[in-house]
């Protein structure tokens, strides 16, 4: 909390970014409130100040006066961060760049695309049609690419083409004293000293302010097939992803949805599934290499409980599907009914040991009695458990928390990582120490180095210092 000399320095902060935006800079309850909301169980947290910079100058010009004034800022994308990333903990500034969202040029000859940091994946996959070429990370929401790069995001797409790490060639940043650095060039690769396009990327606004992206693209396939199947039990379904992964099939997607998830699905999008677990698919090529990597899986299949085959290859078919599979959470919300939330886990796990981590969740959440789907990304060894959780109710909220916390442990006693793509934000500080060890005090030196006075997203990505872990 602010006490009453730092009130008054921020306090003069905004009312200098006020005569810089004018109108820009919005201080009305329902902007703050809106920019204080989550998608999780959160608190609702408000910022003192909505900022609306156009220009990479602009931006430059708040983080200077905010550094000399210790007021915190924090970027924000579109708000659709599962960890709490986007809300200013510390008050101070939202720092909103929904309005630097242009697309600066389009290279189809290099295979690459130069864009604002505000700008939404659908309108540039929009904007890019009439090229033949696409930008493929598909976290499912409609996020601003520059939420994206600041949380690594990755989703269904992420077995064929990466994450947002792979993705990115190069970026424009604005550090916290307003300098504005650019890493990175329009070449594919480089080997010039330490890497800060890729350190920028993933540390959720709390290391600078990206104003600029240079995104790879692919061409659009010329074929694509989705598919569904279902299983007699969860394990199997792991079990056939597990070995179609080992095989080296390409899979263009391969999510699995369990047995709960499927009532949500059928609740929330009327999709008439049997309540059993499914796999969602696609294969993506030449008309030739879809039918034989479709055939391929087939075979893969058949040697597990495999049933009720049904495939699309229209468009509308297909978007339809993936529509259903984006609107997991708020299918687990309306599983949930009103008043209750919904706390996504995101673990991450090597292949070998995703059978393992699938069941060993659904057997803990269904001991523990608790409501919860399964999702996953597995082709990457990747899913959430949509845990129903009354945020109301003290004993629900330290309940889920443990689920989530066993499940956490349970991935890293399996070699794996406790967020796989929804990053650390508030909800998983607790974790960074048995993650990371004593690297947790060099990541801490960064954050001191790029950000000495901790004006960047404070209170997220990195828990507070213990003794035991300073460098010496
Ligand atoms: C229904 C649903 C499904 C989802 N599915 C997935 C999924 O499959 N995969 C996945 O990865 N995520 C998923 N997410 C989470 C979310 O969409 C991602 O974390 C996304 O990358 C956040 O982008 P945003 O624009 O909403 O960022 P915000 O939520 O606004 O911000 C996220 C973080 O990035 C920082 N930030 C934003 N813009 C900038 C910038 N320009 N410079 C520096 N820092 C910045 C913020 O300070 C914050 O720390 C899902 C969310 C929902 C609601």
């Amino acid at each position: 909390m602010a006490d009453g000399v730092t009130r008054q320095t921020h306090d003069d902060a905004i009312a200098r970014i006020a005569e810089m935006l004018g109108a820009r800079l919005v201080t009305s309850a329902a902007d703050r409130a809106h920019h204080g909301q989550n998608e999780t169980d959160f608190p609702e947290t408000l910022p003192d100040a909505v900022a609306y910079p156009e220009t990479t100058e602009e931006v430059s010009r708040i983080l200077a006066i905010c550094n000399a004034a210790g007021c915190p800022v924090t970027p924000f994308g579109a708000g659709s961060a599962l960890e709490g990333q986007h809300l200013a903990q510390a008050g101070g500034i939202s720092l909103d760049l929904s309005r630097m969202n242009q697309v600066l040029a389009v290279n189809p000859e290099d295979l690459n695309v130069v864009i604002q940091p505000g700008l939404r994946r659908v309108a540039l996959n929009e904007e890019l049609r009439a090229t033949g070429l696409f930008f493929p990370v598909d976290p499912g929401a409609d996020a601003s690419l520059g939420g994206m790069a600041a949380t690594r995001a990755s989703g269904t797409t992420a077995v064929r083409y990466g994450t947002m790490r792979d993705n990115i060639l190069a970026l424009e940043a604005v550090m916290a004293d307003g300098t504005v650095i650019r890493s990175g060039s329009r070449a594919r690769k480089s080997s010039t000293g330490y890497d800060l396009t890729h350190l920028l990327i993933g540390s959720e606004g709390t290391l600078g302010v990206i104003t600029e992206l240079t995104l790879k693209l692919q061409g659009i396939p010329e074929a694509v097939t989705a598919a569904t199947c279902r299983f007699d039990t969860v394990e199997d379904a792991v079990n056939c992803v597990i070995l179609t992964v080992q095989s080296g099939l390409p899979m263009a997607r391969i999510e699995l949805v369990d047995e709960v998830m499927v009532q949500g699905f059928n609740l929330y999008s009327d999709a008439g599934l049997p309540e059993k677990p499914h796999l969602f698919l696609e294969f993506t090529g030449t008309p030739a290499s879809v039918a034989e990597q479709t055939a391929l899986f087939e075979e893969i299949a058949g040697e597990f409980s495999v049933d009720g085959w049904s495939s699309a290859t229209k468009t509308e078919d297909r978007n339809a599907l993936w529509s259903m599979r984006h609107n997991a959470h708020y299918a687990c919300q309306a599983l949930a009914g009103p008043g209750r939330r919904i706390r996504s886990t995101d673990v991450c796990v090597p292949i070998s040991r995703l059978a393992e981590a699938v069941t060993t969740a659904q057997r803990l959440a269904r001991d523990g009695g608790l409501t919860a789907t399964i999702v996953g990304h597995v082709g990457d060894g990747n899913f959430h458990c949509g845990v129903v959780v009354d945020p109301t109710d003290p004993a629900s909220v330290a309940q889920v928390a443990e689920f989530s916390h066993t499940i956490a442990h349970l991935a890293l006693d399996l070699g794996g990582t406790v967020s796989g793509e929804h990053g650390i934000g508030l909800g998983k500080l607790d974790l960074m120490s048995r993650e990371h060890g004593p690297a947790l005090a060099y990541m801490r030196s960064i954050k001191a180095a790029f950000d000495p006075n901790g004006i960047l997203n404070p209170g997220k990505l990195l828990p507070p210092a213990s003794a035991k872990e300073t460098l010496s």
